[in-house]
């Protein structure tokens, strides 16, 4: 019976087990910066806050364009205005192999919005998604909000963090709904190659497992490399692709994100997208009415410029942070981040990932992301949009904290680094030293027991 003398107002259950992980850590740790230093937060997954990346002088005209024109200032319809769409299905389709209509594209209030609907319209509560773990926090975020239970696969730091196909395998249950696949990869900066993408779609395949690619890092591969869209691959695979302006236009906070569905032998039910997309009642317009202009006439070069500096920066940073003792970065192929490896057992003074960053933010005024964000201890995540003056200072004061902290256990005693000189200042820094200070660990085996909670 209803209290009508009290009242009675708690939250949903669908907000309370609403949290983000990063935020969540974020909040709760020691962040008190060295006054001395000046503060470089290596941690920001947003290109645009130092300034140095901008978007394209085409794109900013073509919403100024939009706005001027007045026609964009009413609603418009759920999924999006057709010439928008159509803009985008032009932009997602694969030649001959993956052909798109307007029909096929819900446009969606960011790339998050896209992955919430894809979500949402293919799992009930106490169905579950696959995961990759290092992963991006917004899938569980979004997932266990609903009571939807996310399982992570693993990907493999010695293999350029490819996927362990038979863990992924093995995961799949009767529950199972959807794989989760993110490439290139936030927060490893990985991108997988055509023969693994195809592995990964044969273990959907198999297994009838619908796949949601979270392509938001499209076209963002490093010299060399390269891009290969999920549905280019597959002639069987309903692939739901999320991308969007967000990080290759660099223009996150304008929201535009979009679902590309391609479903060529009708397996999925796009009803449910539809009605789902009534809930965002559409997507801001201006930008709708400025998205077939930046996605015909933003020129080719301010991709490269983009893709020039980041790489310049993951090289550098890479090189920088390989001299440094205790710490192992893993070269990126795309996006704009790198994982670095912590030797936590040369480390003593701090029991995990979090303390070492901590003391990092408290010495040196350098904020990582750490590993515990992705649910992969013994990493911490750098950003690689930092201008360059400032990465490079960023690498020499991780050198230095590393240095003073770095302890090596050889022959029965502990080898510190000399803090002067950069240094092992035991008289015996020998053959066998130097052999154990550059000998590989492999963080990987600690996050089975981090599993465990
Ligand atoms: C940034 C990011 C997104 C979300 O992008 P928005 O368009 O800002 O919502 C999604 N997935 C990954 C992996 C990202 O890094």
């Amino acid at each position: 019976m209803r209290d009508r003398k009290m009242w009675n107002v708690t939250a949903s259950n669908y907000a309370t087990n609403t949290f983000n992980p990063i935020r969540n850590i974020v909040e709760n740790m020691q962040i008190v910066p060295n006054p001395e230093k000046p503060m470089i937060a290596l941690s920001i997954g947003d290109p645009t806050v130092f300034g140095n990346l901008t978007p394209a002088e085409e794109i900013t005209e073509a919403v100024v364009a939009s706005i001027r024109s007045g026609k964009y200032n009413g609603y418009g319809p759920s999924t999006g205005f057709v010439e928008a769409r159509e803009a985008v299905a032009k932009y997602c389709s694969v030649s001959d192999v993956a052909e798109l209509e307007a029909k096929d594209i819900i446009l969606c209030s960011g790339c998050s919005c896209s992955i919430d609907l894809c979500i949402t319209a293919l799992c009930c509560p106490g169905q579950n998604i696959l995961v990759p773990r290092p992963g991006f926090p917004l899938y569980k975020t979004l997932a266990e909000g609903l009571s939807i239970k996310t399982k992570y696969y693993n990907l493999l730091p010695e293999k350029n963090w490819e996927v362990d196909l038979a863990m992924m395998e093995s995961l799949i249950d009767e529950q199972t709904k959807a794989i989760v696949v993110n490439n290139p990869s936030n927060p490893c900066g990985s991108v997988f190659s055509k023969e693994h993408l195809t592995a990964i779609l044969q273990v959907a395949e198999r297994n009838k497992v619908p796949v949601i690619a979270d392509e938001i890092y499209d076209h963002f591969v490093f010299s060399g490399e390269e891009y290969h869209p999920m549905a280019s691959l597959t002639q069987e695979v309903p692939v739901l692709s999320c991308g969007g302006l967000t990080k290759r236009y660099l223009i996150p906070g304008w929201r535009m994100g979009w679902i590309a569905i391609y479903d060529r032998n009708g397996i999925l039910d796009k009803q449910g997208l539809q009605s789902l997309s009534q809930r965002i009642i559409g997507t801001n317009t201006l930008v709708q009415g400025a998205l077939p202009t930046i996605l015909s006439k933003t020129p080719k070069s301010f991709f490269e410029d983009t893709i020039k500096q980041i790489e310049g920066n993951a090289k550098m940073c890479f090189e920088m942070i390989t001299a440094v003792p205790g710490l192992k970065p893993i070269m990126p192929q795309g996006a704009m981040y790198m994982m670095v490896g912590i030797d936590m057992d040369k480390f003593p003074q701090f029991e995990n990932d979090l303390q070492f960053v901590e003391k990092m933010i408290s010495e040196e005024s350098v904020f990582c992301l750490p590993g515990k964000c992705f649910d992969y201890p013994n990493y911490m995540r750098i950003v690689l949009t930092v201008p360059e003056k400032q990465l490079r200072e960023a690498c020499e004061r991780m050198a230095a904290f590393c240095t003073r902290y770095y302890q090596e256990f050889v022959n029965g005693h502990t080898v510190d680094m000399d803090v002067d000189h950069g240094y092992l200042s035991t008289s015996d820094m020998n053959e066998d030293v130097k052999a154990v200070k550059t000998a590989s660990f492999d963080p990987t085996a600690l996050i089975m027991e981090a599993e465990a909670d």
